[in-house]
């Protein structure tokens, strides 16, 4: 029998014949590593070389970092009306928007994730450089008014100055578009790595930048491996502020090697995220929303829906109807447009997505489907079957650790208090749901719950103005809306005495 819905290595859907290269950009040139080296990536689903990659040291953090130094200290890019700030980067959302199909390509080729999703990425980039364009024109602090008669007050936002940005291989294109705009509508100049996994979309963007007039320096790319790129750019004494996306245990890092010399950090970090079914919801609606949430970017997605939170009395029908609906998700070739599950990023990430699953059927849990890697006709990349498992205790590995692989994780909940306690009974805390059809239940939950976002009814609904972070393990600050925007800035106190009215301190009149 064939158990999945398997989409094969379509016709026409063949690899690139050129590679693409991608170089360092550095004070507004393209340029290759000093130590001339290079690193291949191949397709993870269609297992051929795609691009071919400068491997940055040193010297190209160096140069990239005096660049983006001299920029924001001496060529004038936080001191430019927001108008001519927010006119480059709306000039960057459309020409993202005209590249959309490229872009759209390599981010596939390089991360495995289906196109049909990478054009949707894209397109919500773009709406984001567009988005952070409006905060660069109406950016703005506050006035004191009523300090007195003699006083004035001023809170002026300021940019922070030199910004690292370090992003992760899942959603390439997106995440740098979390960051960029908003620090460069802010003022601040910026050296950004992406990972070296899926560096060309980036690249692409540095393109991009560039035709739409960005001064030289403002902003650099900086290619190459976390050490010793990343932590360069995390230890270097002349950057102001380090935003990361990725793993807790390099989050954790960057946050101990930026504190020697007090940089500003904003993380955002893993998750396990719950989505919690009472007996009173929409069903149909919840099955496909736990379907979309574990599978979606194949699981490696740090608001995947990996814990499943169901009540007893509707378990085994919600069970049945997750695995039923499992089986007809298109897996396989994501250059097929039909295709919503791609590829894993990488051979070790395969074998450590087996290796939850394996231990947790060694722990007496239920594999309820899938559970293997996946052979994907005509196709020589790694893949792994949509899994669900069940009979799990809250302290196994699977149940706490993020997976970021296909793999739902099942517990069962008998009380409200019950499901909250499960909820919050964890390290992270980046996103979680709720499925109710009572808005009582829903808000109590909504307040309860333990995280930065919380969905009810729905899952992973995301917007440009509404922020986005984690709490405990998941991060700090948050990015999207104007708290993304503040994030970039500094908050300078002017206050100001009016009229010649000032007591003094000293009294120099004669004593009589
Ligand atoms: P990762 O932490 O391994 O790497 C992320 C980036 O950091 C890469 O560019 C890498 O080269 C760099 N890096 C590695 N070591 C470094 C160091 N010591 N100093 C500085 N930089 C270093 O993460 P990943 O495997 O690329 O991505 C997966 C992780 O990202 C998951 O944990 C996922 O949850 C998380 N993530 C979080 C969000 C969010 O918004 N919360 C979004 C996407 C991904």
């Amino acid at each position: 029998m064939t158990e999945f819905n398997v989409i094969a290595a379509g016709s026409g859907n063949e690899l690139p014949k050129r590679i693409f290269r991608a170089r360092h950009f550095i004070d507004g040139t393209w340029r290759s590593s000093a130590a001339g080296k290079t690193v291949e990536r191949c397709s993870p689903a269609h297992g051929g070389v795609v691009s071919r990659i400068a491997l940055g040291g040193k010297a190209e953090v160096d140069a990239a970092i005096a660049a983006a130094r001299r920029a924001f200290d001496k060529d004038g890019w936080p001191h430019l009306p927001g108008r001519e700030r927010a006119a480059i980067l709306l000039r960057v959302a459309q020409f993202i928007e005209r590249d959309r199909d490229r872009i759209a390509r390599m981010e596939t080729l390089e991360s495995g994730k289906p196109i049909s999703q990478a054009e949707a990425e894209i397109e919500g980039a773009a709406d984001l450089w567009r988005y952070a364009a409006s905060l660069a024109r109406t950016l703005h602090g506050d006035s004191h008014n009523s300090l007195g008669s003699d006083m004035l007050g001023l809170v002026l936002k300021e940019p922070v100055g030199v910004v690292s940005i370090i992003t992760p291989w899942n959603f390439p294109f997106l995440i740098v578009s979390q960051k960029l705009p908003f620090a460069l509508a802010a003022g601040c100049t910026a050296v950004v790595k992406p990972s070296e996994l899926t560096p060309s979309t980036t690249v692409m963007l540095g393109e991009l930048l560039a035709e739409a007039g960005i001064p030289p320096g403002v902003v650099n790319i900086v290619l190459g491996l976390g050490h010793p790129v990343g932590t360069a750019m995390t230890a270097d004494a002349r950057v102001n502020m380090v935003t990361f996306t990725g793993s807790t245990a390099v989050g954790k890092s960057i946050a101990a090697t930026a504190s020697a010399t007090l940089k500003k950090v904003s993380l955002e970090l893993g998750g396990k995220n719950p989505q919690v079914i009472f007996p009173d919801a929409d069903l149909e609606s919840a099955v496909d929303a736990i379907v979309f949430g574990v599978y979606f970017n194949a699981g490696e997605c740090c608001n995947s829906g990996s814990r499943l939170i169901v009540h007893e009395g509707i378990a085994e029908e919600v069970l049945s109807r997750v695995v039923a609906l499992s089986r007809k998700v298109p897996f396989g070739d994501p250059l097929d447009p039909e295709t919503r599950v791609g590829a894993i990023i990488s051979s070790a990430h395969h074998d450590k997505i087996d290796g939850y699953v394996r231990q947790a059927v060694g722990q007496g849990a239920r594999l309820e489907l899938g559970g293997q890697t996946f052979c994907v006709p005509g196709l020589d990349g790694q893949f792994y079957q949509p899994t669900v498992v069940s009979g799990l205790s809250a302290d196994m590995a699977i149940a706490r650790d993020e997976v970021f692989g296909p793999v739902l994780s099942v517990l069962n909940f008998r009380s409200f208090d019950e499901a909250i306690a499960l909820v919050n009974d964890a390290e992270y805390g980046l996103s979680a749901g709720v499925w109710s059809d009572n808005v009582h239940t829903c808000l109590d939950f909504a307040r309860k719950a333990r995280a930065g976002t919380v969905w009810t009814n729905t899952w992973m609904d995301g917007f440009a103005e509404l922020p986005f972070g984690g709490v405990r393990e998941s991060g700090l600050g948050r990015e999207l809306g104007r708290y993304g925007l503040e994030e970039f800035l500094e908050v300078k106190t002017v206050t100001m005495r009016v009229g010649h009215t000032r007591k003094p301190w000293v009294n120099v009149a004669p004593r009589t």
